[in-house]
């Protein structure tokens, strides 16, 4: 883990390296503000007020404006760096909608005007940001694409100059000069103080008051305050002020690089700074490839212990599997003949039983069907006859089925005689 206090060896320096860290952490603060305003006036433009699809690619910024445009049109020798050729002459959109666009965009700045040259009307239908664009300053902002791409000078202005971030503060943005400075004007002096230092040197009363401002931005409570992304940003800012923000070494190296970049940039650069910057990312850089080499080492180290792991568990699991599909087997194969044998006694003693039953059931019906019977018939009013066959050693069943009277003799009582 990275240290500011390291990269510098005065406290000064340390100070100004927190100060650009402080606008960064700001500047992610208002990212969900000002994505959401953006993303809501082009919407505005194009589905609310027009209610119409625009080809995606329609006029060009020349195409609009007329000539000549001040801070925009440099004309030398009859001919206008901005409408020349001939496609970039000024002309009424096609289908009447680029130049509401372009008026919808004027009408919501507040001061002197949009910044006409860093914007491409072309890409406005289809790109939020090419919108806001038109409230950034004049210069140094034609490639910006993005929110991210954007630095926290660029977001200022467009927190500055577009009309609707009236609603969304709750202190006066538009100011008479003699006024104090509003904390968006403030927080844009912050920025400029820390980019264009000659000397890399932030005071602590300076940095102080930095936080203060920026934490008091991103607290205003009209929306900020309960913005989840602005309330992220003030505890990083709480945390770089007491010094504990946790910074790892790479993000610490891409901070000090985009630092580098701007102090190049400004007239006055601090060589002394820009060397100190140098040595540090060179320790950084060293310090990430060798940790790297460890974390390589160590991961295949890991990795070959993971493997010698893998396979002496698969070879115990084997062996136990192996054991224990053996012992299954034998334990089958052991309760399979004993159901066998069980099984095979069954069938025997089944047999046996079956044939002395038959062998019974046969004999006793040979024997009664060689007691053939005797019927005899008696008049139903015959008590004698009836007693005569009571009397005697058969049995005597009275017979009234209707099938057997069929079969023998009709409408007569019988006696059956066994
Ligand atoms: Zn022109
Ligand atoms: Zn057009």
């Amino acid at each position: 883990m990275a240290k500011l206090a390291d990269v510098f060896s005065e406290k000064e320096r340390t100070n100004w390296l927190k100060s650009w860290l402080a606008i960064d952490i700001a500047k992610s603060g208002l990212q969900h503000l000002v994505k959401t305003e953006a993303q809501n006036f082009h919407s505005s433009i194009y589905t609310s007020i027009f209610s119409m699809q625009t080809p995606l690619v329609c006029c060009s910024t020349a195409n609009l404006l007329t000539c000549p445009t001040p801070k925009v049109c440099k004309i030398w020798r009859k001919t206008c760096s901005m409408h020349d050729p001939a496609s970039n002459y000024t002309r009424p959109c096609p289908v009447n909608i680029c130049d509401k666009v372009m008026g919808q965009i004027a009408n919501n700045h507040r001061y002197r005007g949009p910044s006409w040259k860093c914007t491409s009307a072309q890409r406005w239908a289809s790109h939020p940001w090419e919108i806001a664009k038109c409230y950034f300053p004049e210069d140094g902002y034609d490639k910006q694409m993005s929110f991210e791409d954007t630095d926290f000078n660029g977001i200022i202005s467009f927190l500055l100059n577009f009309k609707p971030f009236d609603q969304r503060f709750s202190f006066s943005i538009k100011q008479k000069p003699t006024d104090p400075a509003c904390l968006l004007t403030k927080a844009r002096d912050i920025c400029k103080a820390v980019r264009h230092t000659s000397v890399c040197k932030v005071t602590d009363i300076d940095l102080n008051d930095y936080f203060t401002t920026l934490t008091d931005l991103l607290g205003d409570p009209t929306s900020l305050a309960h913005d989840s992304s602005a309330q992220d940003a003030v505890i990083k800012l709480q945390q770089l002020k007491q010094d504990t923000f946790k910074i790892t070494t790479a993000e610490m190296c891409n901070g000090l690089k985009e630092a580098q970049q701007i102090l190049q940039k400004v007239e006055h650069t601090a060589e002394e700074a820009i060397d100190e910057i140098k040595k540090y990312i060179l320790t950084c850089t060293d310090d990430i490839k060798s940790q790297t080499g460890i974390c390589k080492e160590e991961i295949l180290y890991s990795r070959d212990q993971c493997k010698t792991e893998i396979v002496t568990q698969t070879v115990s699991c084997k062996k136990i599997l192996d054991s224990h599909t053996t012992t299954c087997k034998n334990e089958i194969e052991k309760k399979t003949n004993t159901c066998k044998n069980e099984f095979d006694d069954h069938i025997i003693k089944c047999k046996s039983e079956f044939d002395n039953n038959a062998a019974k059931y046969k004999e006793e019906l040979k024997e009664a069907s060689e007691n053939v019977l005797h019927f005899i018939t008696v008049d139903e009013y015959n008590p004698c006859n009836y007693e005569l066959a009571r009397e005697g050693k058969y049995i005597i069943l009275f017979y009234t089925f209707r099938w057997f009277l069929e079969k023998y003799e009709r409408n007569k009582t019988g006696i059956l005689l066994i």
